[in-house]
């Protein structure tokens, strides 16, 4: 009796291991697929899924929503000076800040390479111009510590699509308008945002 006491009891015990085992391997296999290794930020799978909730949720709400590109200017540059390990550190550190611009119900992303998108609920045109015009302008002031003698800046190149509020907006087709933006950000020199809408 004793010992099947014991049985049991070891049983009970490798149960409870393996259960955790298998609770810890969920949440990783989770943050593999959603979160981006690098940056520790969502990744686009992720970004599609939130920007998706948004869209419904804009067109319940009857708000406008912008979708954006916003891409790293001259990075290959950095990562020729410096190194492509400084270059994977200062995605990581500019991931860090990037979500400090954003609130709780927008949705961001690491879109690739040193691209990264976003997506926001805009109650009116102003408000937009003045988070574009926060992401440049805070974006440039961010010091990157590299070591105690180097210490670097970026800027970047946006570009916004603003969308009246609708059920049926494609997600990929307002990036990809987005993305035309950021190339006329690009072409006028860098370091500014463009944003282009429906209506103009
Ligand atoms: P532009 O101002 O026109 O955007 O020029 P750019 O140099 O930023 O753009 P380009 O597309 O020519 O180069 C992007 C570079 O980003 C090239 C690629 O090596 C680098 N890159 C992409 N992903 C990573 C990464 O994960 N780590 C590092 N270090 N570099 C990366
Ligand atoms: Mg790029
Ligand atoms: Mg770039």
């Amino acid at each position: 009796n004793h010992d099947l006491k014991v049985l049991k009891r070891d049983l009970e015990l490798l149960v409870e291991t393996r259960t955790l085992e298998l609770q810890k391997a969920k949440a990783t296999l989770e943050k593999i697929a959603f979160f981006d290794p690098l940056t520790n930020i969502p990744n686009r799978r992720f970004f599609i899924d939130q920007s998706n909730r948004l869209i419904q949720s804009c067109n319940r709400r009857n708000v406008m929503i912008a979708f954006g590109i916003i891409d790293i200017d001259d990075f290959k540059v950095l990562n020729d000076t410096y190194g492509h390990n400084v270059g994977d550190a200062v995605l990581v550190a500019f991931s860090k800040n990037l979500k400090h611009f954003f609130r709780i119900d927008d949705a961001f992303c690491r879109h690739g390479g040193e691209e990264f998108a976003f997506a926001v609920a805009i109650e009116n045109a102003t408000d937009l111009k003045s988070l574009a015009d926060r992401l440049i302008s805070g974006i440039r002031n961010i010091v990157i510590e590299m070591d105690r003698n180097t210490q670097l800046s970026i800027t970047v190149s946006i570009g916004i699509k603003l969308c009246n509020p609708s059920s049926d907006l494609d997600l990929e087709i307002e990036i990809k308008q987005a993305d035309i933006a950021l190339y006329q950000s690009k072409e006028n020199g860098k370091n500014k945002y463009t944003i282009v809408s429906d209506n103009q």
